[in-house]
């Protein structure tokens, strides 16, 4: 099945307004006009705002890095689905890594946000992968798997087909230390095995996953090409318009 590729950025806690804007300037200008795959970023929610509106028009989508999983209220220094929504966003981020290891997002907590993004009208990129140790001891499809389980419990075979779901090995965020294009297809065809297992073959075909982790343009390609990696989720890289165009040019 054709699954449209989806490159996002995560721009994580850089960039300052000023750097935020013009790279966002930048993509804007050098995006083809005509291209097949879509393409996101994820600014600091501080300039969700400034970037939108440098991307107003394009066909560059918003996306969040995190969203509360609750609808309002006393929660400080929290961000709600609908704040995201009036902010023009399309997209969430939802259990990066980071998040899981800094502020010790559980798997319950990332399904609870799951379903508040979706409900909202968000389309989640819900993020899986497994540390060193676990892939030194050959844990991680049931690593992988015990995130899934525990991160889409109780959503419909629809709702998952909606979802995009980031595998990013811990290991390879922000390292330099790349999986091999083998490596990441077998993951990944785990992951569409276990969706297909649980919400059948519909969900499991048209749901996109995404490679993270040390995506750079000298890797891009080959890993853009394999059967089940749909699209990627790249950190560092970017932060420079030009390698994430090259990136993004390697996934047409
Ligand atoms: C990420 O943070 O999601 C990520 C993949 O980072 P990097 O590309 O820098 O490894």
């Amino acid at each position: 099945m054709k699954r449209p590729k989806l490159i996002a950025g995560n721009w994580k806690m850089n960039l300052r307004r000023d750097s935020a804007v013009q790279l966002a300037l930048a993509l804007v200008d050098r995006l083809p006009k005509q291209h097949a795959v879509q393409v996101a970023v994820c600014p600091p929610a501080v300039y969700l705002h400034d970037v939108g509106s440098a991307i107003a028009g394009s066909p560059i989508a918003l996306g969040g890095q995190d969203v509360s999983a609750e609808k309002d209220g006393a929660y400080t220094g929290e961000i709600s689905v609908g704040m995201l929504k009036d902010l023009g966003c399309t997209y969430a981020i939802i259990g990066h890594s980071e998040r899981r290891q800094y502020h010790a997002e559980s798997d319950a907590l990332i399904n609870r946000k799951l379903k508040a993004a979706q409900a909202g009208g968000l389309i989640p990129i819900v993020c899986v992968g497994e540390t060193l140790a676990q892939r030194e001891a050959e844990q991680t499809e049931s690593i992988v798997g015990e995130q899934l389980r525990g991160s889409l419990a109780e959503l419909s075979s629809s709702e998952v087909s909606q979802l995009v779901i980031a595998y990013e090995p811990v290991w390879a965020i922000g390292t330099g230390r790349v999986a091999t294009p083998d490596q990441a297809q077998a993951v990944h065809a785990f992951i569409r095995s276990w969706l297909r297992d649980k919400h059948g073959a519909a969900a499991a075909d048209a749901i996109r996953i995404q490679y993270g982790g040390s995506v750079k343009p000298d890797n891009a390609k080959e890993l853009l090409h394999q059967q089940d990696i749909d699209g990627a989720l790249v950190g560092g890289a970017s932060l420079k318009a030009e390698d994430f165009l090259a990136i993004i040019a390697s996934a047409g």
